[in-house]
């Protein structure tokens, strides 16, 4: 039985000529599958019934089930979805203002061996890379349980993607190919992995990079990531100015503003001399608690002070909405909350 998510035309047009059925047929398939996002193959309706019937034997729309959904107030839904071999993972939908702009949140891996203290997906480990299918196979759900067409793609679920690179690079191009979403609405998330960073320089990637730096100096990202001790900030901040040079993109900083941990006025200082030679915009994320440490949200005033003292440096600077904090959908907290 084969899934008719995640496949190329190509690879529609395989079944097809088993089935003695002409190339239009794969490209009506096709449509069907990354446009329409229908649920059943009885709902392509400008194929025969015979013929859907003969497709019935052989194929079906996908093998991924919803095991929880969950809607904000805000309208952020979030979805945990779970593979054929038993394996969850989150992905979220947001609605910013208008409709016009769908932005899905996915998952790149089961769990996360990178394990930053402040995260609930790292606290699970590492358990396995997703396949581009299942990557492609997030939006695919969403697009059919909401029967919305997702309009941007952030890799921020559970996982660290530039570990999963391959993967993530495939599926990349079939959102840009199937999908019809531009590579500049594209954005991934990364906790620094430097060798592959320079990886996606060499590719020229056009979609967004957003670099989780989360601190101002050695010390205090030392104490957040683990990985700084394998990639410090000064290796890192060379990457980065080579993926800028290489690219042309400004890239996005991430900083994760935790409670007189690396919200202060030195914090800040520090922060703007490491990136004031780096083409960035920056997107502070107030901490969001998890039950396993003992971080705290930084108040209203003090994330309004740290983005003002970051503006004056010129750069731009935003501070992430949080979505959907009613249903836990923050990176890693549902599956933390419900994992196996
Ligand atoms: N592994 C990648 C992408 C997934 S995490 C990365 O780390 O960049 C997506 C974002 O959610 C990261 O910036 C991460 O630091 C952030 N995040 C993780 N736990 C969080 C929490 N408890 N509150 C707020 N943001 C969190
Ligand atoms: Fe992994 Fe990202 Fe969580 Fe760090 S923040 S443990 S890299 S998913």
């Amino acid at each position: 039985m084969k899934i008719l998510s995640g496949l190329s035309l190509k690879e529609i047009e395989e079944i097809t000529d088993t089935l003695g059925a002409s190339k239009f047929r794969a490209r009506q398939i096709h449509n069907w599958i990354y446009l329409k996002s229908v649920s059943e193959i009885d709902e392509m309706t400008d194929l025969s019934i015979k013929f859907r019937e003969e497709l019935r034997q052989v194929a079906k729309i996908t093998d991924v089930k919803i095991k929880v959904k969950q809607e904000s107030s805000d309208g952020t839904l979030k979805y945990l979805l779970k593979y054929p071999d038993g394996e969850c993972v989150e992905t979220v939908l947001m609605r910013f203002d208008n409709r016009a702009n769908l932005t899905a949140c996915v998952s790149s891996q089961v769990g996360c061996a990178v394990n930053c203290s402040f995260c609930a997906t790292g606290k699970r480990g590492f358990i396995r890379n997703l396949t581009y299918k299942e990557i492609v196979e997030q939006v695919l759900t969403i697009q059919r349980d909401t029967g919305l067409k997702v309009t941007n793609v952030v890799f921020m679920g559970q996982g660290e993607p530039l570990l999963n690179l391959d993967n993530v690079l495939k599926a990349m191009e079939i959102f840009n190919e199937n999908f019809q979403i531009g590579a500049r609405r594209i954005t991934v998330s990364t906790s620094g992995i430097v060798p592959q960073i320079e990886k996606l320089a060499q590719n020229d990637m056009q979609s967004t990079l957003a670099i989780s730096l989360h601190a101002p100096n050695h010390e205090i990202r030392a104490k957040l990531m683990q990985i700084e001790n394998k990639y410090p900030m000064d290796e890192l901040k060379k990457a980065l100015k080579n993926y800028v040079e290489k690219t042309g993109r400004r890239i996005t900083v991430e900083y994760l503003l935790i409670k007189d941990l690396n919200d202060t006025l030195e914090s800040a200082k520090q922060l703007v001399n490491y990136l004031h030679d780096i083409k960035c915009n920056i997107n502070l994320i107030p901490y969001n608690p998890t039950e396993k440490n003992d971080y705290q949200k930084p108040s209203g005033n003090s994330i309004m002070r740290f983005k003002s003292l970051l503006e004056q440096s010129g750069k731009k600077v935003t501070v992430r909405l949080e979505r959907g904090s009613d249903i836990d959908a923050a990176c890693g907290q549902l599956s933390g909350k419900t994992g196996k």
